[in-house]
């Protein structure tokens, strides 16, 4: 596809929008074999800004105004975006007879958006409805963001400026999932790293730890994520847990969560090691509980499996489970994703994540040549309603969301909790409330400013580790990471 932009908007964001419309769209600068192209044409004078989108296919052409007046809450980037969106929308629409639930929400988190106008001061219902006007977000999803922005703010209050929280990387799995496009070390030679990979990790997280205590930040929760972080023996997970207990107070910890993942990995033993060092969260993820599904998606386990590790995980002691889903999987459809769900809230999990497919360009399942580009998700909006009533049905409230491109129907993901165990770290990262300390090989650190006024901007800065663990054992750079931290605390705060 060919995207034209005759004003001055980034043209990564019209991109973006016509991803919800022809998934799997590849862009080029050239007249394009699918013969899509899109022209948008942009003006704007004291009024607003008016933008006409013209879409052509072959011999098909759509064409769309929209005019957006300026409103004192927008600004005029904001109102650029809001009539190139809509104009897109409608063009887009028209041509392959489809309204996405999300509207022009694309690279935008709507609990976001929707919390930002609730700190402004606008009622529940005005927040749904801007939703709806503004940003052509359909009703129930701007119900949905309302609520998830509504409950955050409950959960979490005043956010603390001195708060933040610490991740820890562990990108290793005991084999790949045909979906995943995340850098973790599957095979025997380099899972052989891990030994080394724990010791450089430790360092870092001793060191990174002293930096936050000298500059008197209150460590809220750590996270260890993967891969999959149970992948290590008892004896390397004491090691981490007990470098992370050495370098800070634990009992005042809001969260501690271990995220374990895939079910084959875990043991009575591990989960004995994740309690004895107050770990009170752990995630044991079956993504989908019919055998066949698993079996296409490569997770190498069965839902026998998942069921023992869950018992495991409650027979610890652990206060809190989550339990990991996806809708949309290849192969799933509205009768084994439901029967998966009622078993899931059958068990009771403290938290339940419902993530919706999503086709990752260096996953192997693209690479096999599928063809698992959806514009309409086929079951999968079923399923995302399914597990959103059920769960308010059994007691769960919707308390984090975020959305990703190229999901299967454009969906977004959703986690579910009973109240007073929500995944505290989920909100801290995913709404940029504090800054995220993170360690390891392909971790990033986020700096956050949080604005201390509704309509301020956030500051956040983006700090990275090595992406691979050879790169990462190769070279040291926590020091400088350290060095970087105090820096921005010194210049955002004069720490
Ligand atoms: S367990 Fe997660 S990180 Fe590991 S290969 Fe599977 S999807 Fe990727």
């Amino acid at each position: 596809m060919k995207v034209n932009v005759d004003g001055n908007l980034n043209k990564y964001y019209v991109q973006t929008l016509c991803m919800v419309f022809f998934p799997g769209v590849k862009f080029s600068d050239d007249d394009s074999e699918d013969g899509l192209e899109i022209d948008v044409r942009i003006a704007e004078d004291e009024e607003g800004a008016t933008a006409d989108a013209v879409l052509r296919h072959f011999d098909q052409v759509t064409r769309a105004t929209h005019k957006e007046n300026f409103k004192p809450e927008f600004t005029s980037e904001r109102t650029l975006k809001i009539a190139v969106g809509a104009a897109v929308i409608a063009a887009a629409g028209d041509l392959v007879g489809y309204r996405p639930s999300w509207g022009m929400l694309t690279g935008v988190r709507p609990s976001k958006v929707a919390t930002e106008m609730l700190r402004k001061g606008y009622s529940k219902t005005r927040v749904k409805k801007l939703l709806a006007s503004e940003y052509f977000v359909i009703p129930k999803k701007a119900s949905l963001a309302t609520e998830v922005a509504l409950n955050e703010a409950a959960i979490i209050g005043e956010p603390d400026p001195l708060g933040c929280s610490l991740y820890i990387s562990i990108p290793f799995c005991p084999t790949r999932c045909a979906y995943c496009s995340f850098v973790s070390y599957t095979s025997q030679r380099l899972l052989s790293l891990i030994p080394e990979y724990i010791e450089r990790v430790c360092a870092d997280v001793k060191e990174t730890l002293k930096t936050i205590n000298e500059l008197g930040l209150h460590l809220k929760t750590v996270y260890i994520g993967g891969g999959t972080p149970t992948i290590l023996t008892p004896d390397q997970i004491r090691r981490l847990l007990s470098t992370v207990c050495e370098g800070t107070d634990v009992s005042l910890l809001e969260e501690f969560t271990l995220e374990s993942g895939r079910p084959d990995t875990i043991t009575a033993e591990k989960f004995a090691v994740a309690k004895e060092y107050s770990v009170d969260r752990v995630c044991v993820n079956p993504q989908s509980l019919c055998d066949e599904v698993l079996a296409g998606i490569g997770r190498e386990h069965t839902s026998a499996e998942f069921f023992r590790a869950y018992d495991i995980a409650r027979e610890s002691g652990i206060k809190y489970i989550n339990t990991d889903l996806i809708v949309g999987l290849p192969g799933d459809n509205f009768r084994t994703f439901s029967a998966t769900y009622d078993k899931i809230l059958q068990l009771r999990p403290d938290n339940i994540t419902v993530h919706t497919f999503c086709v990752k360009k260096a996953s192997d399942i693209l690479r096999r040549g599928s063809d698992i580009y959806s514009l309409r998700g086929g079951d999968a909006g079923k399923c995302v309603d399914y597990s959103q009533i059920k769960s308010v049905q059994a007691g769960y409230k919707p308390y984090y969301m975020y959305r990703q491109k190229n999901t299967v129907g454009n969906f977004e993901n959703v986690g579910f909790a009973l109240e007073g165990a929500e995944g505290r770290y989920n909100i801290y990262m995913m709404e940029e409330i504090h800054s995220i300390f993170a360690v390891g090989a392909g971790a990033v650190s986020k700096m956050v400013k949080y604005p201390s006024a509704a309509g301020e901007k956030p500051v956040i800065r983006r700090l990275f580790n090595q992406k691979y663990p050879y790169e990462y054992l190769r070279e040291d750079r926590s020091a400088a990471l350290c060095d970087s931290y105090r820096e921005f605390y010194r210049e955002y705060y004069d720490l």
